[in-house]
């Protein structure tokens, strides 16, 4: 039987079958999988293969992982490293921002966006709270048009006063989709008003509000009422960029790929070396000067190996 994992503790997880079924599945010896031998090889978003453990039980064990269209992971806390794979088969990831209160800033959307890149998941940034804003608004409008040129989705939304929510569910819609964002920026109230049928159940359990709802530090993935699934990741405040070299960072920036045959080296780094490509489209504007900037601040951390 054919069954998508919702949830892992790294022990066990929870799948749901291709009928709808749930079901909690283990697994049965160490498996390999891209290459990786890891005691946790199974993520969120995969699509597996279930057999009946005990007839009547609910209990199932996994015997084979299809092929991943796409994975995401997440650096070690203990190993900077290592990595873990935290959600596959993505059709998209949602970066929760916010302007004030607190800030986030353009370096960690660009981490997120070139993670996104080498993972080849398309992105959507929301701009959260916006009922703060007085001149974060022309940053904001700013930052949308920089992304947009780009080819990224930037939207705006204040949960406070549910202003712009309908138009980011609508973007929801029958994908899958990772919601990523540090602490403070509102996704657990963007996760209690999409999924309100969870934050009653948890208030059922605890006896209390919502609060005790985002305690795991796993991925879970969850159906959305209208179509779709959201991949939460509670306590993974970045993803990892692991494995990116100098030599491809480029290509993970969208303006910076189309022109990477015209630069006078093929190997060039786009920092002092003459003739290059990128540099010029800097400088007439083409490539916006703080997305170079990104640009250069990774590089000199992969030459650290801070990555
Ligand atoms: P998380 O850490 O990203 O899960 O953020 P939370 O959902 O816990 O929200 C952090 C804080 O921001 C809470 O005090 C929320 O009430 C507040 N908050 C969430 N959305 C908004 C908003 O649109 N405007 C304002 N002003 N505050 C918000
Ligand atoms: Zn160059």
């Amino acid at each position: 039987m054919q069954a998508t994992v919702y949830k892992s503790t790294g022990n066990w997880y929870v799948v749901k079958s291709s009928g709808g079924e749930w079901f909690n599945a283990r697994l049965l010896g160490k498996f390999k999988i891209d290459g990786l031998t890891s005691t946790n090889p199974i993520a969120v978003g995969d699509t597996v293969t279930i057999t009946m453990e005990n007839e009547g039980e609910g209990s199932v064990t996994i015997t084979a992982i299809e092929d991943r269209k796409n994975y995401i992971t997440r650096t070690s806390p203990a190993n900077k490293y290592q990595h873990h794979i935290i959600a596959s088969n993505l059709d998209q990831s949602l970066l929760f921002a916010t302007l004030k209160d607190p800030k986030t800033s353009q370096g960690f959307i660009d981490r997120f966006l070139i993670t996104s890149e080498a993972y080849r998941v398309p992105s959507i940034i929301v701009f959260n709270k916006s009922d703060l804003w007085k001149k974060e608004k022309e940053q904001f409008a700013a930052l949308k048009d920089m992304y947009e040129k780009i080819g990224y989705t930037v939207l705006s939304m204040s949960i406070e006063q549910q202003d712009g929510i309908a138009e980011v569910k609508s973007f929801l819609k029958d994908k899958v989709t990772l919601l990523s964002g540090h602490s403070g920026v509102g996704k657990s109230s963007f996760i209690n008003i999409i999924l309100p049928e969870l934050a009653l159940k948890t208030q059922d359990v605890s006896g209390w509000s919502g609060k005790g709802l985002h305690t795991t530090t796993f991925a879970e993935m969850f159906d959305l009422p209208g179509g779709g699934q959201v991949i939460d990741t509670p306590g993974i405040r970045e993803l990892g960029l692991v494995d990116i070299s100098k030599q491809e960072l480029s290509h993970y920036f969208p303006e910076m790929r189309d022109r990477l045959g015209d630069c006078q080296f093929n190997n060039c780094f786009h920092t002092n070396e003459p003739g290059c490509a990128i540099k010029a489209a800097v400088e007439d504007g083409a490539i916006h000067i703080d997305r170079y900037v990104s640009y250069c601040n990774i590089m000199d951390k992969i030459e650290e190996r801070k990555y």
